[in-house]
């Protein structure tokens, strides 16, 4: 299917992405790594006047680990994070999590920025920022603002990005030490879309649960926490018991949408047997790690 047709802007860098970015507001679409956005302009499912073309934007990209924050470029490549040795060593959950998106060819495109920023509910990575509370750092040109991943998802493809406003940064909390990590899905084929996927992070202390994290993908319209489960798990002892327990808080009051690939059942279904399997793999890799 052909391309409408459309303007086309490359700013060199971040300071004229964003003068580019008040001048058209919403008549403007970045394109990044284009995985999502140039299948959405074949279809006519998306309608921009002009795309603003980031990929000339060297100061986007890249990954560094300072201050308790692994601090990602937007631009960076989703391949080159699954490949960086920090992202493995201080966000675990995140490296858990790059190699299910797509397929390779889409990954080498595909930016950081770029999934979070189109914030598809069935998407690994807004299920990962969710769980581990990322940090959304965005600028225009009236400056630069921080946004909480809890109010960065707004509603389905949504964010609370304004128009004239270029993400540039996401910031993942370091693991503490004794942290365990899962990021289970299942989907119809290995690289399609989650239809349920959990993003799960258990911390022991002694023991002890003393900090507990889980997102759901593909449950809602936005990646959703299951605060009752976790709740119940701090302060508790591992037990296949207990996560059968956080299974059930996890999933009571879940409310799935229905389509082709499942019924609500279906996917309440499916978030349960999630819910103990990550808890169970996230506890095993947090006991070890604190051995
Ligand atoms: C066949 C196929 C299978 C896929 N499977 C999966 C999958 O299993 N899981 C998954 O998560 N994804 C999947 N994807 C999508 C892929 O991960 C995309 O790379 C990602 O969703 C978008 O990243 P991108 O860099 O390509 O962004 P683009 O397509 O360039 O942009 C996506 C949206 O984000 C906006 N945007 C991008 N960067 C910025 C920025 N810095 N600031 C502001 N706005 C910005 C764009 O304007 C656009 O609206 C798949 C894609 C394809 C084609």
């Amino acid at each position: 299917m052909k391309l409408p047709q459309v303007g086309y802007e490359a700013p060199a860098s971040v300071a004229e992405a964003a003068e580019l970015l008040a001048e058209y507001q919403d008549e403007a679409s970045v394109l990044a790594g284009g995985q999502s956005l140039i299948p959405l302009l074949a279809l006519r499912l998306a309608r921009p006047a002009v795309l603003i073309d980031i990929n000339g934007v060297k100061e986007l990209s890249g990954v560094s680990a300072d201050d308790g924050w692994l601090a990602i470029g937007a631009m960076t490549r989703e391949y080159v994070a699954e490949e960086s040795a920090a992202v493995a060593d201080s966000a675990p959950l995140l490296a858990a999590a790059l190699p299910l998106i797509g397929h390779e060819a889409i990954r080498s495109r595909g930016t950081i920025g770029g999934s979070l920023a189109h914030a598809d509910p069935a998407a690994e990575l807004p299920a990962v920022a969710r769980a581990l509370d990322a940090e959304f750092v965005v600028r225009g040109q009236s400056g630069e603002r921080v946004v909480r991943a809890a109010e960065w998802f707004e509603g389905y493809l949504t964010t609370s990005r304004r128009p004239d406003e270029l993400l540039v940064q996401v910031r993942f909390p370091v693991a503490k030490p004794g942290t365990g990590t899962s990021f289970l899905e299942v989907a119809r084929r290995h690289g399609d879309f989650a239809i349920v996927g959990l993003a799960a992070a258990l911390t022991l202390s002694d023991g002890v649960i003393s900090d507990a994290r889980l997102a759901f993908a593909g449950i809602s319209d936005v990646p959703v926490r299951a605060a009752a489960a976790e709740d119940l798990l701090v302060g508790q002892t591992p037990s296949d018991e207990l996560f059968d327990e956080a299974a059930r808080r996890a999933t009571e009051d879940m409310d799935p949408p229905a389509d082709l690939h499942g019924s609500p059942e279906y996917r309440k279904k499916v978030a349960a047997v999630l819910v103990r399997r990550c808890l169970r793999a996230a506890a095993d890799e947090a006991a070890r790690g604190s051995d």
